[in-house]
């Protein structure tokens, strides 16, 4: 990237004279984390506020979903997952506490190593949680269907999967946050396209971008939707048309909805959404971990005193949280958004000096 023109963009972000305050919120978990690491968060004027959205995923997963997989894995199967998820808070426990005292939770980098794992252990049950958006979702149907392929009995996958446009409708609809424009999320919209966008723009008039993560792409997209704001141009905005199109990744979405299918999903903090969720279609009962282990769950219990529901509502910044930093630290979490490596409070921690 021309570095040239990346200063030029820096400059002319630091410099923007705003009459009034304009609240913009980046949907996507790594454009919280990038914002920070390139420093182009730290060259807002002070009338830019960037509000953090729900956009990632093991922070919206509600405490229900680990208390089920804890609950499987105290079957004996050997539970599979991205390393983000170990340390999250359930209910009583987590992944993480479990396997100290003995249960059988491994990392994987891919639904495929979980896989792999299934072959190389036949008389082992192999479950992967899987926790992700529409970007990771693809990739966890072709492992089901090469379990099909493979004829394999002993591959399970417990779906957390969501789905974000309706999760950005659920805010909009629910006008408890007020928000001038959206950043919307580079990879998602990769592979679902740009068009599930258009209603942020058509049915609720606020301007919005689709952008990379570079930081020419995140101070593009800065200044472009600023700009539409105080312009009042009411459009969804491509900035990132080397890898985003219109129709998204036909091939990918074919894939996913061979799998699954769309379901109501609750979000933490933000309640039940219709059709925000992907469960496994019944045609692919087998390999459904949540059908296959009929487990009783304990009674939810979430801590009174976190905060991560209103932040994933763009109610809050985390320093907001009673919480930040003295209860709740990355040792030591309380809420999931501490602990994720796309957590907008693992993020702060990381990277915001007060
Ligand atoms: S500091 Fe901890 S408890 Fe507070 S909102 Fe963040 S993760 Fe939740």
């Amino acid at each position: 990237m021309n570095f040239a023109l990346v200063q030029r963009l820096a400059k002319t972000l630091s410099n923007l004279a705003l009459r009034s305050e304009v609240r913009i919120m980046e949907v996507c978990g790594t454009h919280t984390v990038e914002f920070f690491r390139t420093g182009v968060r730290s060259l807002f004027p002070k009338e830019l506020i960037l509000v953090d959205g729900p956009g990632c995923p093991v922070c919206v997963t509600p405490n229900e979903y680990l208390d089920r997989a804890i609950e499987i894995g105290k079957t004996g199967a050997i539970l599979t997952t991205f390393g983000d998820l170990l340390k999250v808070p359930s209910s009583y426990t987590s992944l993480a506490k479990e396997k100290a005292k003995g249960m059988r939770v491994e990392i994987v980098y891919s639904p495929m190593e979980a896989l792999q794992l299934a072959e190389k252990n036949p008389n082992e049950k192999i479950v992967f949680l899987s926790v992700g958006f529409e970007t990771t979702a693809p990739a966890e149907a072709v492992a089901i269907l090469h379990a099909r392929e493979k004829k394999l009995k002993n591959f399970f996958v417990l779906s957390g999967n969501k789905l974000t446009p309706p999760a950005v409708k659920a805010l909009l609809d629910s006008k408890e946050v007020h928000i001038d424009g959206f950043i919307l999320p580079g990879h998602v919209s990769a592979i679902v396209g740009s068009k599930p966008w258009e209603f942020v723009a058509l049915d609720y008039g606020k301007p919005c971008v689709i952008a990379g993560f570079e930081d020419f792409d995140l101070l593009t997209a800065t200044l472009k939707l600023t700009e539409m704001i105080t312009k009042n141009e009411i459009v969804l905005e491509n900035l990132y048309k080397r890898v985003v199109k219109k129709d998204g990744n036909t091939r990918a979405i074919e894939i996913m909805y061979r799998v699954f299918e769309k379901c109501s999903s609750h979000w933490r903090g933000i309640g039940t959404i219709p059709e925000s969720g992907l469960a496994i279609r019944d045609e692919f009962f087998e390999y459904d971990a949540e059908k296959i282990f009929s487990v009783e769950l304990p009674p939810v219990k979430v801590s009174s005193a976190c905060r991560c529901g209103e932040l994933l509502r763009g109610l809050i910044s985390p320093p907001e949280c009673p919480l930040f930093e003295n209860a709740c630290t990355p040792e030591e979490p309380i809420g999931p958004c501490m602990v994720s490596s796309e957590g907008p409070c693992a993020a702060y921690h990381r990277y915001y000096k007060m």
